[in-house]
């Protein structure tokens, strides 16, 4: 009798097995793309038929737009300006969203001791506005925008979901982690389809799925001063910071859009950071915050954090040094 049952379960497993089989052979990969947050976000799907896939890959998509209206500091009427507006004279009540992505940040910012700040903007903006002039900062507006800067200075509480500034004229700015958030949330929409077997790209970082059918992992190419390479991935987020398109010249120096928070200049020389953690909203703000952090640190905070690997090409005089923590792929 217990013969027959194991027969019998064996049997079954077979016939599930083949029927998966035929259920993955059936999945068609389908490709969308869309420009929201000022970058090209893509959707890659693995799915049955291309109603199911447009209806997942639109509304993920969608969500990024919705995402955008929150969190953006380009939009004037966004839900975050109307905060740094408004949340100094009283505590503002604002949305799930917005909340845990203020919660996420500040918490980045005590874990790399304040090289992840979100209240930098008053400095982005001036090292932006001497990249369009071509004339560097004076010190005294440096001392000005970091007087109206530090991430203490955000108080957050979570039995009332509200935001108070303690500071008049503080301005924030997501744009070292919205963009790992919504790849999280445009995943997140699709698994609600349905949909596993998939990939996020928005300008470059990415949240990946299950394995496109029959593969290993998605094939990723990292593209840095180190050239192409390429990784199979699954189940994963990778982030990448770092000068090699985003920059501006003064005077013949190169200077990033990464401001570092303790002495409030534009980075120089940042290195290529690439940080492959669980989810976008840890890679995107931790890739960030290894741009500006000494690289031993970086790696050592990388090391302490489960499933999170990082790798920085660092440029020394005029050689380049690539130095990754240890679970790095290879
Ligand atoms: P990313 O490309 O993810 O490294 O983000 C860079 C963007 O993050 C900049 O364009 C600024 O908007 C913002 N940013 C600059 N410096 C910092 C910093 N030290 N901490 C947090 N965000 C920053
Ligand atoms: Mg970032």
């Amino acid at each position: 009798m217990q013969r027959l049952v194991a027969i019998w379960t064996i049997l079954l497993f077979q016939f599930a097995a083949t029927l998966s089989g035929f259920a993955s052979s059936a999945l068609q990969r389908y490709e969308y793309s869309r420009l929201e947050m000022g970058t090209l976000f893509r959707v890659v799907v693995y799915a049955e038929s291309s109603e199911s896939a447009e209806s997942g890959a639109q509304a993920a998509l969608d969500r990024v737009q919705e995402l955008n209206g929150i969190l953006s500091d380009y939009q004037e009427d966004s839900e975050l300006n109307q905060v740094c507006r408004t949340a100094f004279e009283n505590p503002r009540v604002v949305s799930p969203e917005l909340f845990f992505v203020l919660q996420k940040s500040l918490q980045m910012s005590r874990r790399t001791e304040g090289a992840f700040d979100i209240t930098i903007r008053p400095l982005v903006k001036l090292w932006r506005q001497a990249g369009d002039e071509k004339k560097l900062p004076e010190d005294q507006q440096i001392q000005e925008a970091l007087s109206r800067s530090g991430f203490q200075k955000v108080l957050l509480n979570p039995l009332t979901r509200s935001v108070r500034l303690r500071q008049q004229q503080m301005e924030l700015d997501l744009g070292g982690i919205a963009k790992g958030y919504a790849l999280d949330e445009a995943m997140r929409i699709l698994h609600q389809h349905g949909i596993t077997r998939a990939m996020v790209d928005g300008g470059g970082d990415l949240r990946i799925g299950e394995s496109p059918p029959g593969k290993r992992g998605w094939t990723i190419e990292l593209a840095g001063d180190t050239g192409q390479e390429i990784l199979p991935l699954q189940n994963i987020a990778v982030a990448t910071s770092g000068d090699l398109y985003r920059f501006f010249e003064i005077d013949g120096v190169r200077y990033s859009h990464i401001v570092d928070p303790a002495t409030g200049l534009g980075l120089k020389r940042s290195p290529q950071v690439t940080v492959i953690a669980p989810y976008g909203i840890e890679a995107d703000a931790l890739a960030t915050a290894l741009s500006v952090m000494p690289p031993g640190e970086g790696l050592a905070l990388i090391e302490r954090l489960a499933g999170t690997e990082a790798r920085l090409s660092v440029l020394n005089g005029r050689e380049k040094r690539i130095i990754s923590s240890s679970g790095f792929p290879p």
